[in-house]
């Protein structure tokens, strides 16, 4: 029996195509065609002032931690229950980031506990849509608002998702997307930074090109370039724009065969979830989602890691995350923890993420092996 993995990362089947284009074109730094043609896809597609392709979305949330000037000891606001660069990106200024819980519906940070953590030391708050499905942006942004606050959306799972209609990523003064292989719309690694606030948008540039003026040297507003800000690296070469453009340009179908994945284990899991044996994620009706993950919440009688590997004998690959930001060695050094975080310890410790991925046609062995085990 073959074991269905838990992620395949799709291919359009025109990724070589691009790359092949590229090569011919014989400019293989970052910038060139089709790194424009990428920038063009998400500006018309999301909404936002500037977009910048980044290595990563790592790289993206460390550029925004540079453009909004952290300072040592500057406090940012942000779920524990999150992947590592979230946190990193910050802390790597000197920032602390102060771990909010989450809510237990979307998994997303509780708005409703932001306001408690908010010192005058507060610079940020980072909202992460988690599995694509958006945060309560209109509270996130009217209390950043009200106190002065940046908004840096870690949108890393949120491409072709959004809240109420707007494109996630786009509402704060920042969004980062990721297209690492994991996600949707992939470059193997890959990442791009919006910038929603135009007076930002020079000085990103800059900080992407090595603390240069360089891309207002090629734009002809300056006839020469030299350094004049902190920067670093953070633009991609062509190769990687190129492959990414074919994914781009897909990437409504992708989204929509996502979907369909999503909706086949969810019509499925209502009756273990009935029998309450598991919960199923909650998509509120201001978020239109994109299918990234699909989870599950196991009752607390299910022990999790048994339950792996009785799947895994099936053959069906199945993993869970995050461990707790809070509770990490560097969380734990470098963090800030008002109290427990409840909700977060309690559903990183019972979820269950399962195989999602388009063209698995075995869909219905997962769901059938995992209510064998279970039942
Ligand atoms: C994947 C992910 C990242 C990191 O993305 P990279 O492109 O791999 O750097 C950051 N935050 C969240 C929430 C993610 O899921």
């Amino acid at each position: 029996m073959k074991t269905i993995p838990f992620n395949k990362p799709y291919l359009t089947g025109h990724e070589f195509e691009h790359i092949r284009d590229a090569h011919k074109q014989g400019q293989l730094a970052g910038d060139g065609s089709f790194t424009k043609l990428c920038h063009a896809w998400l500006e018309e597609n999301t909404g936002c002032r500037k977009a910048l392709l980044t290595h990563s979305c790592t790289a993206a949330l460390e550029m925004s931690a540079m453009l909004i000037d952290i300072n040592p000891g500057d406090e940012i606001i942000m779920p524990s229950y999150t992947f590592v660069s979230t946190a990193n990106a910050f802390a790597l200024r000197g920032a602390i980031p102060v771990f909010a819980d989450i809510r237990p519906d979307t998994l997303n940070i509780d708005e409703n506990l932001i306001e408690s953590l908010i010192t005058p030391r507060t610079k940020a708050i980072v909202p992460v849509h988690y599995a694509g499905v958006s945060c309560e942006m209109d509270e996130i942004l009217e209390i950043a608002k009200k106190n002065g606050l940046f908004v840096i959306e870690d949108s890393a799972q949120g491409i072709c998702s959004s809240f109420k209609g707007t494109a996630l990523g786009t509402m704060g003064q920042i969004g980062c997307l990721s297209f690492h292989e994991t996600k949707n719309i992939h470059s193997g690694e890959g990442g791009a930074i919006l910038i929603n606030d135009s007076s930002l948008i020079e000085r990103a540039e800059i900080i992407r090109e090595k603390g240069t003026d360089r891309s207002r040297f090629f734009r002809g507003q300056v006839d020469k370039y030299t350094w004049i800000d902190l920067g670093s690296s953070y633009l991609p070469g062509e190769l990687i724009a190129a492959f990414l453009y074919a994914q781009l340009e897909e990437s409504y179908e992708i989204t929509e065969r996502r979907l369909k994945s999503w909706g086949k284990y969810h019509k499925a899991f209502k009756e273990l979830e009935r029998c309450g044996k598991l919960m199923r994620p909650v998509v509120p009706s201001y978020a239109n989602s994109n299918g990234h993950i699909y989870y599950i919440i196991l009752d607390e009688t299910i022990n999790r890691d048994a339950l792996i590997e009785k799947l895994k004998l099936k053959g069906i690959d199945t993993v869970f995350h995050y461990q707790p930001l809070h509770l990490s060695p560097t969380g734990k050094k470098l963090g800030q923890t008002k109290g427990n975080l409840p909700v977060t310890e309690d559903i990183s410790r019972r979820i269950l993420r399962l195989p999602l991925w388009i063209g698995m046609d075995e869909q219905q062995r997962v769901m059938e092996g995992i209510a064998e085990v279970i039942m």
